[in-house]
């Protein structure tokens, strides 16, 4: 799969990049389950870096309460489908790449299907409940899962790949969260959702996964970014035996 003369073109400045194949990013297909905060930003990274193949997933439409941090869409959208506009305006910034919009709920069943084919998922959710599902799917497909979470001054990534890692589950397994809308500025998700596109790519170009067992918390009232490492459950019931 060779490059095109715009492609060259495109992406001149990240081909000086040591160790970039453009070429592989090319022939590589990611899932992105939810296009807000999160997912907008890790998708527009993606786009924009010529990831061959994105599948953009999100059932809702867009609310104006919305637009403080989900930067893909605009008032004019809305109430309109997240996942169509957002493929929409992926495939305006980068043509050269293939873009899919699905609109369907996240179960256990449509999991399987939206991850089909792919190399990675993207993490672009804003609950617990539906991460966990996610990651089940990850685990049983052994995909590469790339989590990202914000919750008011507070961030956090990290990137599950069992059996050489541990999964979400063994981290998180239950979602103990019970209350209201969280508390959420825009610039957060974009801190995060950077980081997930960032480790996206390190993979999709390397194989490499620099955060083994590691969660990376960052906190913007203090600034600091701290490493926090967990160990793998033997007895978790999604990765335990994988
Ligand atoms: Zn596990």
């Amino acid at each position: 799969m060779s490059l095109s003369e715009s492609e060259i073109e495109r992406y001149q400045r990240q081909l000086l990049v040591d160790g970039w194949d453009q070429e592989k990013l090319k022939r590589a297909r990611v899932l992105i389950v939810g296009t807000g905060g999160l997912g907008g930003v890790s998708a527009t990274y993606l786009a924009a870096a010529g990831v061959g193949h994105l599948r953009l997933c999100d059932r809702d439409t867009v609310e104006r309460s919305n637009l403080n941090r989900q930067i893909l869409f605009a008032a004019d959208d809305i109430g309109r489908p997240k996942a169509a506009l957002a493929a929409k305006k992926i495939s305006r910034h980068n043509p050269e790449i293939q873009v899919e919009a699905i609109a369907d709920a996240l179960t256990e069943s449509t999991a399987r299907d939206l991850a089909s084919g792919c190399d990675l998922i993207i993490d672009g959710l804003d609950n617990h409940s539906d991460r966990l599902i996610l990651n089940k799917t990850a685990c049983a497909r052994h995909l590469p899962f790339v989590y990202g979470a914000v919750d008011e001054w507070m961030g956090q990534v990290s990137f599950f790949h069992p059996p050489q890692t541990a999964c979400l589950a063994c981290l998180l397994p239950r979602d103990i969260s019970n209350r209201g809308p969280i508390p959420v500025y825009g610039a957060m998700p974009g801190v995060i959702g950077s980081l997930q596109a960032t480790l996206a790519l390190r993979y999709l170009l390397t194989g490499e996964n620099p955060m083994t067992n590691t969660l990376l918390i960052f906190r913007s009232d203090t600034m600091n970014f701290e490493s926090v490492s967990f160990e793998k459950r033997p007895e978790c019931v999604v990765c335990g035996t994988s």
